[in-house]
């Protein structure tokens, strides 16, 4: 069984809380895409967890842990993510931890040029988590990339990193007299590159093995539809595929069929960084649904852009993701609402519109089309199934599932493991 678990919205879906909890049963869980521009947040019986690079499985006893070929790794990042794990008790092994020898490596001066262009762009810039993530991209892309397998040949890689330092430095003119330089780079990929170099290894070779053993392997997204690089709000996207279709290929096996997609859904809207956001929210009335639902960045703590639920963005969110259910998260946010919100279309330069003209200017000039729907007002933080919940909850699930077009299995009403409810 192959099952991607990948976000409908902007990101920030809880995905990660989804795959910990889906992750029982599963054999191997492979993130295959992003950096540690991530930040998915699992609070289980051991405690809070946040994780940027490490896939949502590694809080599984026995499960492998897989990062593909299509991530991009800080690896100061990871040591520290590792460090962090094992101070709570939970320790990565060779066995447990497989990273992919292709996935590129994200280096301090890509960190670095994201700042800088950031800056330079002021008030027109992307709202970059500055993590490096598109300079790195944009380098593998360039076939300047060092890859996490070039760590087991320390001789060639510094060669590698000579030439591709000089070429960097060419580029990097135009912010100013910069100059990486070389022995600083290549001690900090001596001091963090060898102690992953263990955890280095063809993931190909494992995940095929795995897959022809008939395990079950969940594939962790980053981000979500409106955020892909091709499908998403160019050029307000991420730099990577977040699409489930990618999913076999970033992790490493692209021959392979996925056999289910869940695509996880927010009960309303969130959006980190810039771009067109229909469903905005502002002043008090944001502040109590970024109150209510603690919408503030895991990876940079900053507060989230928050709305009503987009019924626009979500069906085409769920179209491109190939979902074949649903998991709504967050649904007790709510609780404190008279009336819900719904966006149910746009209206466009006068015209009523109910496609998402995703990457195009025409989003900029959307206006959200609302209709409202009666609140709970009441806690279901402790509903556990459908029975359960109040009639007002479930015409409100009952009304987002007809409207996106897909069912939605789990229900999502707290943060903790065993916060849901199963719809069917
Ligand atoms: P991801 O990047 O998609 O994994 O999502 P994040 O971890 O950035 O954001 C989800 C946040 O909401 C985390 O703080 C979760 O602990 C929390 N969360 C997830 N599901 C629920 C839920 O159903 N209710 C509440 N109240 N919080 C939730």
């Amino acid at each position: 069984m192959l099952t991607a678990v990948v976000g409908v919205n902007w990101g920030d879906e809880g995905k990660g809380r989804m795959v910990d909890l889906l992750s029982e049963g599963y054999d191997v869980i492979c993130r295959y895409q992003g950096g540690n521009n991530a930040g998915h947040t699992v609070v289980n019986d051991r405690g809070k967890f946040i994780l940027n690079l490490l896939p949502s499985g590694v809080l599984r006893d026995g499960a492998v842990n897989v990062m593909g070929c299509g991530m991009v790794v800080n690896i100061e990042h990871l040591c520290g993510e590792i460090a962090a794990l094992a101070e709570k008790g939970v320790t990565l092994t060779p066995d447990t931890l497989q990273i992919s020898d292709k996935a590129v490596i994200c280096l301090p001066y890509h960190v670095q040029q994201d700042i800088w262009e950031e800056e330079r762009l002021g008030d027109q810039k992307y709202g970059s988590t500055r993590r490096g993530i598109a300079p790195v991209y944009g380098d593998k892309s360039m076939h300047k990339g060092l890859r996490m397998g070039d760590l087991l040949e320390p001789e060639t890689l510094k060669d590698k990193l000579s030439a591709v330092l000089e070429w960097k430095n060419l580029t990097l003119k135009g912010y100013g007299p910069v100059k990486i330089d070389l022995p600083g780079t290549w001690r900090w990929l001596g001091e963090y590159g060898t102690r992953l170099r263990p955890y280095v290894a063809d993931t190909t070779q494992t995940l095929s093995a795995y897959a022809g053993d008939g395990k079950n392997i969940l594939f962790e997204a980053q981000l979500g539809t409106l955020r892909d690089i091709d499908y998403g709000i160019y050029p307000y996207t991420t730099s990577s595929q977040t699409l489930a279709s990618y999913a076999t290929t970033g992790a490493g096996i692209p021959g392979s069929k996925l056999d289910r997609v869940i695509g996880v859904m927010k009960a309303y809207s969130s959006a980190v960084g810039g771009g067109p956001f229909a469903v905005e929210m502002s002043g008090a009335e944001a502040d109590a649904l970024r109150e209510a639902g603690a919408e503030y960045g895991a990876a940079t703590g900053r507060p989230r852009r928050v709305g009503a639920f987009d019924v626009v963005a979500s069906r085409y969110g769920a179209m491109m993701q190939g979902a074949d259910e649903l998991a709504l998260t967050k649904l007790d946010v709510l609780s404190y609402m008279e009336k819900i919100p719904v966006c149910t279309a746009y209206e466009i330069d006068g015209v009523k519109t109910d496609r998402f003209p995703a990457g195009s200017d025409r989003l900029t000039r959307a206006k959200p089309v609302y209709d409202y729907l009666g609140g709970f007002k009441t806690d279901i933080s402790k509903c556990r199934k459908p029975g359960d919940l109040p009639d007002a909850a479930l015409g409100y699930i009952r009304y987002i599932e007809e409207a996106v077009g897909r069912p939605i299995t789990y229900v999502s009403v707290g943060p903790e493991r065993n916060d849901y409810l199963v719809m069917r």
